[in-house]
């Protein structure tokens, strides 16, 4: 089967220089990835060039034989959860997830009511669906940020640094949450510093340095890597 993801030596430029260096990788549908790496190494920036929130200047992505240049290319697709949890403050929890339904996906009330019934129950939120998101904990708005990405029933979740803004029993939620997503065969990329959750989680790990792929392989072949800037950036993280 052709891989789910297709990247093919995408480049990436900002004013002040190339963000992203021809980088090229193949993703299996069903496969949870790490990106690791230093801040500015070009991992947020690399997950954007996949779902098309930043356009690539050279090479392809291309996702389920469909060629990503913007958000609507993918739309519905590829999912994602960012680290500060852009939810809508003045809807209810319920609402936060049916009226992106009603209008990015034109279903009917009843229909986005009983989805997001279902998904709020699945993220342990049921108990929250009539309050508004600034009386939740981050966790809370976290998991309703996952549950918000997932009604628009995607192929592919992508999760820039979800718990980085989380105290460690937050976070754990809601890697909790992201681990029984992986466990129903969705295709997951994780962007985090968390080393635990990459170990208890990502069957492959990429090491994403000044825009370059440094490292792609499993997490004891990351361990056991005798890369210098591999073992020097994992004494910093992993102790
Ligand atoms: P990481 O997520 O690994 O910390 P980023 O992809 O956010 O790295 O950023 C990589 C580099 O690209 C940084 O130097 C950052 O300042 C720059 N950058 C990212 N987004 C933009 C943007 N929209 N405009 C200009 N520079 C950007
Ligand atoms: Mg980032």
């Amino acid at each position: 089967m052709e891989p789910l993801i297709q990247v093919r030596g995408i480049s990436k430029s900002f004013s002040q220089g190339r963000v992203l260096k021809n980088i090229s990788m193949d993703i299996r549908q069903g496969e949870i990835l790490a990106v690791i790496g230093p801040s500015g190494s070009g991992k947020s920036t690399f997950i954007r060039c996949l779902n098309g929130l930043e356009q690539v200047d050279g090479g392809s992505v291309v996702i389920d034989g469909i060629k990503v240049d913007k958000t609507a290319s993918v739309a519905g697709k590829v999912g994602m959860v960012f680290q500060q949890f852009n939810l809508f403050p003045h809807y209810t929890v319920l609402e936060n997830i049916v009226r992106p339904c009603r209008t990015v996906k034109k279903m009917p009330k009843q229909e986005a009511e009983t989805l997001a019934l279902s998904l709020l129950k699945k993220v342990k939120l049921s108990e929250k669906a009539d309050q508004y998101p600034a009386l939740l904990s981050g966790g809370q708005q976290q998991r309703l940020a996952i549950a918000r990405a997932l009604s628009m029933n995607p192929d592919i979740m992508l999760f820039d640094e979800p718990t980085s803004s989380l105290d460690p029993e937050l976070a754990y939620e809601v890697f909790d949450t992201i681990q029984s997503i992986a466990e129903e065969n969705m295709t997951i990329i994780l962007v985090t510093h968390q080393m635990h959750m990459v170990k208890q989680f990502a069957r492959r790990v990429v090491f994403l340095e000044n825009g370059s792929v440094g490292f792609d392989g499993t997490f004891q072949e990351l361990l056991d890597s005798p890369d210098v800037r591999i073992r020097q950036f994992l004494k910093k993280i992993y102790a």
